[in-house]
């Protein structure tokens, strides 16, 4: 039995969260963006509530550089979890999910994440870049039906627009944007697609994860569409042209 590294245990000490050896079990493209990569182990420890998500340490030979991805779903009886990677760029991270070895030990360290479902909110609004399509669809098969889902995802491929299904009581409502070669940073066609959506009149809560410069910009879009700050729930992934620092986040001063 493998142990996880001593850098994983104090970062799951410092963090609250657990350290584990997970075992890389399956890997299949969810669309030309996605791919889906499935972990064997003690994943009710580690996988925590719907978006929250897990950090891997991508590379063994640089024991301080992680990777942070919302857990899709999690499958107690087998004992694994899915996790939504976006593999299309370069980055140790992106590597990993593509190349990694079937059956090859994995360090965990979670749960990771303080953004819950607003439980009560009326509906539920998830915007952003497609590498949060994972922890969207996540979120929301956790709302309590009867309930409202509203998204508008961003793809980088017409093909990445992936849809799942949900409850018969859960009133669902889906925008996929096509980026069209725009950069990740620009959120010209976020903007676009949430102008032209309607908002329910009742309370909602939205949900943005997206490349940095975008989240922030969706996020003041949706302030001036009348959602109060406690409303938004927001999560930059990465940033377009900087590698995420080695604990998983992107660097946040300009
Ligand atoms: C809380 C949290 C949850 C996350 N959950 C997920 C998840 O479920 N699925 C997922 O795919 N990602 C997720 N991310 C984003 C993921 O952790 C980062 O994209 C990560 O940095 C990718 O690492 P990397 O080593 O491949 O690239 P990095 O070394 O970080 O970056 C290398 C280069 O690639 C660019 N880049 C990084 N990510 C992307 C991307 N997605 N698309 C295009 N260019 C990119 C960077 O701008 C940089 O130029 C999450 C991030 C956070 C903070």
């Amino acid at each position: 039995m493998t142990n996880p590294l001593d850098s994983s245990l104090q970062l799951a000490e410092r963090t609250g969260a657990h350290a584990r050896v997970a075992t890389l079990v399956g890997r299949t493209d969810v669309s030309p963006s996605l791919v889906q990569v499935t972990l064997e182990g003690d994943v009710e420890a580690l996988a925590g509530r719907p978006g929250q998500d897990v950090m891997i340490l991508v590379d063994e030979g640089r024991p301080s550089l992680r990777r942070r991805y919302s857990v899709r779903r999690v499958d107690p009886a087998a004992g694994t979890m899915d996790l939504w990677i976006q593999s299309t760029h370069n980055g140790p991270g992106a590597a990993w999910a593509r190349e990694a070895d079937l059956g090859s030990r994995v360090d965990v360290v979670g749960p990771r994440g303080k953004i819950f479902l607003d439980p009560l909110a009326d509906w539920h609004l998830f915007v952003g870049h497609i590498s949060a399509l994972g922890a969207f669809y996540s979120l929301a098969e956790s709302i309590e039906t009867p309930g409202r889902a509203l998204f508008v995802v961003e793809t980088e491929d017409p093909a990445d627009a992936v849809t799942t299904s949900f409850s018969d009581e859960l009133g669902v409502t889906g925008v996929f944007v096509d980026r069209a070669g725009r950069s990740a940073n620009d959120p010209a066609g976020l903007l676009a697609a949430l102008a032209s959506l309607e908002l329910p009149a009742d309370e909602g809560h939205a949900y943005v994860f997206a490349e940095f410069h975008a989240t922030r910009v969706v996020r003041s879009a949706l302030l001036d569409r009348g959602l109060a700050e406690s409303a938004i729930s927001h999560k930059a992934y990465f940033r377009v042209g900087l590698a995420n620092r080695d604990q998983g986040e992107p660097l946040k001063d300009e």
